[in-house]
């Protein structure tokens, strides 16, 4: 038997809701605001299921193990409507006396940025939306979407958003121990800090977060090793800006191969790559001997009763007390068995690579929309930013017209 949530303040929704977003991260957040700022439905029509006590807790525990102060992204790309909210926003705020915004592009503060955020989800009375819960199976039909929860029961919709993020699709090399408590990847959500006590911290990755993290712990005291598989990459975003546009997006839209378009995308992106600041951070932390960076691949790892050591394909050995994996995300397709049986069971249709085949307007079924990277084959190489999210608005937002 359904048993319907109860708002936070004890009073039943509607025994149908309009939009229910599964994910309360950056692309379930924008998304709420969209659909509310538009009109499209109400507060007390709108249900998102995230099951952090808080939203957005999983942006903000990811830029708090990195150590970033400002966004790779420029002060367009946050989570209103209109383009220059944020930095309205950044003219009343009463900043804790840090710049705001730095060069180039205007780049936010990560303070500034989750402070817009808050500002947002007050306004918007998102809190109240939140369901702290895990949707387990999305259910849909004639009528509209069934979404089981893991421990409060059910909900039902008119429709519903996937907005599930990357989740644990963590890439873990080969040669990582999965049972080694001192061997963990830096967005493993059960992470520990690094203790006074483990003063060596080995950090495997090339990209922006290795390098933040590793500018990070030196600056903590640690002594640290950078292993990064190739030369540093300088690029100011993860793709040319020329995807956030017309001018490649044009392009990719005329594509109909799904295969190609992947191809397009891996292309594009600029993995494992720094922003011309953390680049400039990271070369002086190692010119003045605070990090040691080594360009190496890694061949093996030995836990020992005293530490782990590595092995580097060029035969050095790395001694370590700490080993971080910054090595990011796996490619495969999130959403974990909530995607797989909503695959199965409604014969959703998926490109070779696994990801959703959605139309214009991201529906991949006629209730269910998708944003982030299952809705990438549709919009391009920036659906996991923040400005992917922002054309995921558009996109859903028309779909409602
Ligand atoms: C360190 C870091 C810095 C970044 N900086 C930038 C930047 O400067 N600019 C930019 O544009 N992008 C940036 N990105 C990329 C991107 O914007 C972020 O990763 C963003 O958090 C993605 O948002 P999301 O909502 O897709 O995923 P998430 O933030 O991971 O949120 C997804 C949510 O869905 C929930 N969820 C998953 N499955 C279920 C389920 N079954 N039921 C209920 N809830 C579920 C999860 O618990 C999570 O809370 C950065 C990424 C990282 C890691």
């Amino acid at each position: 038997m359904e048993r319907l949530q109860e708002t936070p303040d004890g009073a039943h929704p509607p025994s149908q809701l309009d939009w229910i977003i599964i994910g309360g991260g950056v692309h379930g957040v924008h998304i709420a605001i969209r659909l509310l700022g538009g009109r499209h439905t109400t507060a007390d029509r709108l249900r998102i299921v995230d099951p952090g006590p808080q939203l957005l807790l999983r942006w903000r525990a990811r830029v708090a193990v990195t150590g970033m102060s400002f966004l790779r992204s420029p002060s367009m790309h946050h989570l209103d409507e209109d383009s220059y909210s944020l930095e309205r926003f950044a003219r009343v705020w009463p900043s804790s006396g840090e710049d705001s915004f730095t060069r180039p592009n205007n780049r936010p503060s990560t303070e500034l940025f989750d402070a817009h955020c808050d500002a947002l989800i007050e306004a918007h009375g998102l809190e109240g939306t939140h369901v702290r819960d895990s949707a387990v199976q999305v259910n849909p039909g004639e009528d509209g979407v069934l979404v089981e929860l893991a421990r409060t029961g059910s909900l039902r919709a008119s429709r519903v958003v996937l907005a599930l993020g990357l989740g644990e699709n963590l890439d873990w090399p080969d040669w990582a121990p999965r049972n080694d408590p001192r061997v963990a990847h830096i967005f493993d959500p059960a992470l520990r800090p690094l203790e006074a006590s483990t003063p060596r911290v080995a950090i495997v990755g090339g990209g922006i977060s290795a390098a933040q993290v590793a500018l990070d712990a030196a600056g903590r005291g640690h002594e640290v090793e950078l292993i990064c598989r190739h030369a540093i990459r300088s690029h100011q975003y993860d793709s040319d800006p020329g995807w956030f546009g017309p001018k490649y997006m044009r392009g990719f839209e005329r594509v109909r191969s799904a295969a190609t378009r992947r191809e397009l995308i891996s292309t594009a992106r600029n993995r494992g790559s720094l922003p011309a600041d953390v680049e400039a951070a990271l070369r002086a932390a190692v010119a003045d001997g605070s990090v040691r960076l080594r360009i190496e691949e890694v061949q093996s790892l030995e836990s020992r009763a005293d530490g782990t050591a590595l092995t580097l394909a060029g035969g050095q050995r790395v001694d370590a007390d700490r080993v971080l994996l910054a090595t990011g995300f796996s490619g495969t397709r999130p959403g974990g068995e909530l995607v797989d049986r909503l695959v199965e069971r409604s014969a959703l249709p998926v490109a070779p690579c696994g990801f959703p085949l959605v139309d214009s307007e991201l529906r991949w079924h006629p209730r269910i929309h998708v944003s982030g990277a299952l809705a990438e084959l549709e919009i391009g190489p920036i659906a996991r930013n923040i400005a992917g999210a922002r054309r995921a608005g558009d996109r859903i937002v028309a779909a409602c017209r």
